[in-house]
């Protein structure tokens, strides 16, 4: 297994697991909420933070399955801005980067 299709296997594990999270987080939302007046509104500030988790959630989904699409069509690890090399370490550390050091420093400024 190449280092490439095992870091493809890593994230469509982790793609699952979002995926099972977001169905879990999705059930808690829509359960039926209780009519007791006090109950319901620390039910709603729940709901909040379980929408705030789900949101963190469907955006790593999205960015996992950016990943996934540019390991297929051998792109992955290439800067999307200027092409070069994204380099192995930056990748250890944050898998779903699209830009190489440079780029995203001068993005971030
Ligand atoms: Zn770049």
């Amino acid at each position: 297994m190449t280092d490439q299709q095992k870091l493809q296997s890593q994230l469509e594990e982790r793609l699952a697991s979002l995926d099972r999270r977001v169905a879990g987080l999705e059930g808690d939302l829509r359960s039926t909420h209780s009519q007791d007046w006090e109950e319901r509104a620390s039910e709603i500030s729940g709901d909040e933070v379980l929408e705030g988790l789900e949101g963190a959630a469907l955006d790593e989904i999205a960015q996992i399955r950016a990943a996934l699409k540019r390991i297929k069509g051998g792109e992955y690890g290439e800067c999307h801005n200027c092409g070069n090399n994204i380099g192995a370490k930056r990748l250890a550390a944050l898998p779903y980067a699209v830009l190489c050091i440079d780029c995203a420093s001068e993005a971030g400024s």
